[in-house]
């Protein structure tokens, strides 16, 4: 597939102030041309004009962030990176509708379906006569550059990414790990790892202990 290296151009929709639990975000609803969806960016801090920026480009995972499943850690990976980004007093969360690494929902229930008869994850999207990893990061590099972002320290395990938005004209000053592992390149030894982390993600993906403790008023929910 080829991969998009010139930026689009951008519109946004709508934006407001989005308090989370995890500090105060303004939010704006954009969409680039050639592209129906839209996409999220989360912006806490002002990044406009600054060097090394943190950001998430994130790829929507509706079963891994709203139901918790076990079979990505994408609800993980989200969690982590706006503490982070709150952590750091700026930063950026980009958003992008770009389900099943770009297959969008149906295929990627289909290969969960060929995954329940034993194909791994690649397997089974190639079984579909799909790629990979569909994802390309045009919106994203667009709405970096809307925002008037310097450089970048962008938080993946994805080399692919980095570059893809290298190639899209963003500076990458620094890649931060990501706490746990996720792209194509780990998912084999992602989804080792999700089997034997089994008891952790519950606890990654809880609501955290402060909102819980006071939720409750009480101790009776603390581990
Ligand atoms: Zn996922």
């Amino acid at each position: 597939m080829e991969r998009p290296t010139t930026i689009p151009p951008l519109a946004i929709l709508a934006q407001a102030t989005l308090p989370t639990r995890y500090g105060e975000f303004r939010t704006l609803v954009f969409t680039v041309e050639g592209d129906a969806r839209e996409h999220l960016a989360l912006i806490h801090g002002q990044p406009s004009g600054k060097e090394r920026v943190v950001v998430r480009v994130h790829s929507e995972c509706i079963t891994g962030e709203v139901f918790g499943s076990l079979k990505c850690d994408c609800g993980a990976q989200l969690d982590s990176a706006m503490r982070e980004v709150v952590r750091r007093g700026t930063g950026i969360i980009l958003y992008l509708r770009q389900e099943g690494r770009g297959i969008g929902l149906t295929n990627k229930i289909r290969a969960y379906a060929l995954q329940d008869q034993g194909a791994d994850t690649v397997d089974a999207n190639r079984l579909l006569g799909l790629p990979d990893d569909a994802r390309t990061y045009e919106a994203a590099a667009a709405m970096l550059h809307h925002l008037g972002v310097r450089s970048i320290e962008l938080i993946t395990n994805n080399p692919e990414k980095v570059r893809a938005l290298e190639e899209l004209g963003i500076q990458v000053a620094a890649r931060i790990p990501s706490l746990v592992p996720v792209g194509t390149e780990a998912r084999r030894y992602l989804e080792v790892k999700r089997d034997r982390m089994h008891h952790l993600i519950p606890e990654r993906e809880a609501v955290p202990q402060s909102v819980a403790h006071g939720a409750t008023g009480s101790d009776d929910n603390r581990p």
